[in-house]
């Protein structure tokens, strides 16, 4: 049997993203190429400003959400959606991405509803043929902007319905603007068959927040809940009912908190949400806006937060439960995917060793939501 690295292991392992904001997505030379496209003034290091990776060169990054604003002004076709989810495809491809459930903010762009998703409906269905990937739609509410245009938004979707969208979200900045301000939009989109999910509690703001999302809003998971850890009842609560948290370990936020690498490694809150049994996912946010991929996710969740390789599988099986896939072919893929981990894990040359105080062996079982053992380590 030939032998594999590790970080082979972890570009090659399948894998689910249910997180993952697709302009957060768009390549630097993308974005250059849509300003060249429409004549707008973009020096090349204007472009890499919003770009983590080149935080060293521009002084500064100016964060996702800033670039995701910039980038819904400059793309003025609907095929430049198309050309985005595509290279999406193709990125993730390279990572063993198998499957994404992506977000896009259709309050933001100037073209209309039904165009745009048309596009992406073209992208994904050339994604599955070019390189094997499913891509799902999950249109996103602006919370910046008013419920009523979250209302509308939901509105369009019921005028244009199509099976590759699956639910709705909520993303942008939280502070003045909880979930369930936005609780019409969410209705009408439940009543009508879609599944919920909503960012919340993200950048160290109160877990009141999760507690709507999951309460009063009803959703099937959250984004981000991080602050839910400060409320050690609850915590139990929601790892006996499962439900899934979708967590991403290049957060800006506690990047910012804790600047010491070793500071950050042990106070993140993934780490205390594994260890309390919570149903968490990796994923990965705003791709190439936050310089990660998903093999860099779960290399993360290894060498920096100490999870164990059987973690891994873990969480990628949490991935498919929580994914909005039907039934029957989730049964399938879990059966899959865990045939390949295993083959895959078994060509490994040299496991990476984690020190026995930082080590966390994170055993959550997939199918069952009430049985649930995670070494406290
Ligand atoms: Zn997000």
């Amino acid at each position: 049997m030939s032998k594999i690295s590790f970080y082979q292991f972890l570009s090659q392992f399948p894998k689910a993203d249910l997180h993952y904001h697709l302009l957060g997505g768009v390549r630097l030379e993308t974005m250059l190429a849509f300003a060249k496209k429409y004549d707008y003034p973009l020096s090349e290091l204007e472009a890499k400003s919003y770009y983590r990776a080149y935080k060293a060169e521009t002084g500064s990054t100016k964060g996702g959400i800033a670039a995701l604003t910039f980038l819904y002004e400059l793309m003025q076709e609907a095929e430049d959606y198309e050309r985005v989810l595509l290279e999406v495809a193709e990125d993730a491809h390279a990572c063993g991405v198998r499957y994404i459930e992506t977000f896009w903010n259709p309050s933001d762009t100037h073209l209309s509803y039904d165009d745009v998703n048309q596009a992406l409906v073209r992208g994904i269905e050339k994604s599955l043929l070019q390189f094997n990937i499913t891509i799902r739609l999950i249109p996103s509410i602006n919370r910046e902007k008013s419920p009523e245009l979250a209302v509308e938004m939901v509105e369009m979707m019921l005028q244009h319905p199509h099976p590759y969208v699956l639910g709705i979200g909520i993303d942008y900045k939280e502070h003045n603007a909880s979930v369930e301000l936005f609780w019409q939009a969410y209705r009408l989109a439940q009543d009508n068959g879609y599944k919920l999910t909503a960012h919340c509690s993200e950048f160290g703001l109160h877990w009141r927040n999760v507690v709507a999302g999951i309460e009063l809003v009803e959703v099937d998971r959250i984004d981000h809940g991080y602050s839910i850890i400060d409320n050690p009842k609850l915590t139990a609560q929601y790892a006996e009912q499962g439900i899934p948290f979708t967590v991403v370990p290049s957060n800006t936020y506690f990047l910012s908190q804790w600047p010491e690498h070793a500071e950050w490694q042990v106070k993140h809150p993934i780490r205390a949400m594994a260890k309390a049994g919570l149903n968490i996912i990796p994923c990965t946010d705003d791709w190439h806006m936050h310089a990660t991929d998903s093999t860099n996710c779960y290399r993360v969740m290894v060498e920096d937060f100490g999870f164990d390789i059987e973690s891994l599988k873990h969480f990628m099986l949490n991935s498919l439960g929580a994914s909005w896939l039907p039934k029957k072919l989730k049964k399938q893929l879990v059966s899959q995917w865990t045939t390949e981990f295993d083959l895959l894990r078994a060509q490994i040359d040299q496991e990476p060793e984690i020190a026995p105080q930082h080590l966390i062996e994170y055993r959550r079982h997939p199918v069952s939501k009430h049985k649930i053992y995670v070494n406290k380590a």
